[in-house]
């Protein structure tokens, strides 16, 4: 397949690219996605061989042990795009997104120092995996109508409550949770804390049978008095957890963007060997004028979204990637990203709807990408208010 002309990297990507192709070479091969489906995440050695081959802590800053690329997605994209097209999208690169997009930048944005030499050398070596814990059984698109309630006592906090939905959430070491530390639902009645594995009264062992996304856990979490010291409040200051959120979700958004334009090219290559190989009526099925068309819009598709990732992580690095831009990648690329592998299931015929084809596994997996992150609905409210200035 041609690729497509993208100017985004350059060699010292391209290096990174050979690197990871090595690194999924030696460590991410059938069986083990196979053994991480049925265990429902990963293994804690291969997390280990992530960190120590710099596949997993980019977003760590360099004196912390990891790669500085905080405000750099390019190498973050270059993961996703090798591990979606050999079927570890969603299993690896589920964890290691977790981690570098949604763990480590709660830490090493608004930690404090002492927060930061805690746990950033360990998040970039693999060896502590962290996850976010915002939805509730009752609040996912209205956050602010959590009901989780750190509560103050002396030296710490009481923490009560629970959280659902959870990636990471069964093997994480510690959880960036998303508490209320005051009254109402104002944006500084809230705060992040890091719970802990192993801190009394917390469970986080229930997990949650997903249609995709195998190998790679979504768990409950439940609080009951747990006690959490106040050197584990983020950034030390009660009140900004709701405002630290809104800063990072832009790069949550991006980030689930990247990946749907990763899984839309995984599917059109997967699709073109497919159809090249199989034949109907004598010829192979790639020559009917049907395919050929199929064939051309998901390749234009899958162009456009590049284009317009490329131009978010431009955006990103600059400081400029504004809510609302996120969001529009976030619901766009998604919905792209779900006809692109609506079309592949089509022309693979009866072996696009067997989980043995990626493009199956792909097509289940990508489902909640219209959902997580906030949902594509709630994407085009913020789009729409940023466009028409209405509330
Ligand atoms: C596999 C998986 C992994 C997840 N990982 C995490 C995680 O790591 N951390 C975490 O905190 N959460 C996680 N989530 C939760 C996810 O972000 C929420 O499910 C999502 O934000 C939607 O919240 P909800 O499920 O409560 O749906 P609801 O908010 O109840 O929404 C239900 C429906 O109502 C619509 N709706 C709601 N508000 C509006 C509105 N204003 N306008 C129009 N329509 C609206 C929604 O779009 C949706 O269609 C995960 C979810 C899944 C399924």
């Amino acid at each position: 397949m041609p690729e497509m002309q993208r100017d985004v990297y350059d060699e010292d990507h391209d290096a990174f690219r050979d690197m990871m192709k090595e690194f999924i070479k030696r460590h991410v091969t059938t069986e083990k996605m196979q053994q991480w489906d049925e265990a429902g995440e990963v293994d804690r050695e291969t997390m280990r061989l992530a960190g120590e081959h710099g596949v997993i802590g980019l977003s760590v800053p360099e004196e912390f042990g990891g790669a500085g690329m905080l405000t750099d997605y390019r190498f973050r994209s270059v993961v996703n795009e090798e591990l979606v097209r050999v079927g570890a999208g969603s299993s690896l690169a589920g964890a290691v997104g977790i981690q570098d997009d949604l763990a480590v930048p709660y830490i090493a944005r608004f930690g404090t120092d002492a927060q930061k030499q805690k746990w950033l050398p360990r998040m970039a070596t693999g060896e502590v995996l962290g996850a976010l814990g915002m939805t509730e059984p009752g609040a996912g698109s209205d956050l602010r109508a959590v009901s989780t309630t750190a509560k103050k006592v002396d030296g710490g906090y009481l923490v009560n409550g629970a959280k659902t939905f959870i990636s990471s959430g069964r093997t994480a070491d510690m959880v960036v949770t998303f508490v209320k530390t005051g009254e109402g639902n104002r944006p500084d009645a809230f705060s992040l804390i890091i719970v802990e594995d192993g801190m009394a009264g917390f469970d986080h062992s229930r997990t949650l049978h997903k249609m995709g996304f195998q190998g790679h856990d979504t768990a409950e979490l439940s609080f009951s008095d747990v006690f959490v010291p106040d050197e584990n409040l983020i950034g030390g200051v009660e009140g900004r957890g709701f405002v630290q959120l809104m800063e990072n979700l832009p790069l949550e958004r991006l980030s689930i963007g990247a990946v749907a334009a990763a899984v839309g090219q995984a599917a059109l290559e997967w699709t073109l060997e497919y159809t090249a190989n199989r034949e109907a009526f004598g010829q192979p099925i790639a020559d009917f004028q049907n395919t050929r068309f199929r064939l051309a819009e998901m390749a234009t598709a899958v162009d456009a979204m590049w284009a317009f990732v490329d131009r978010a992580m431009r955006l990103y690095e600059r400081g400029g990637l504004t809510a609302d831009e996120a969001a529009k990648i976030k619901f766009w690329c998604t919905e792209r990203e779900w006809e692109i592998l609506d079309q592949g299931v089509q022309l693979h015929g009866g072996y696009g709807y067997i989980t043995e084809f990626p493009i199956a596994r792909a097509f289940l997996d990508a489902r909640v990408h219209r959902i997580y992150g906030g949902t594509n609905e709630v994407m085009r409210e913020i789009v729409a208010r940023a466009v028409t200035g209405r509330k």
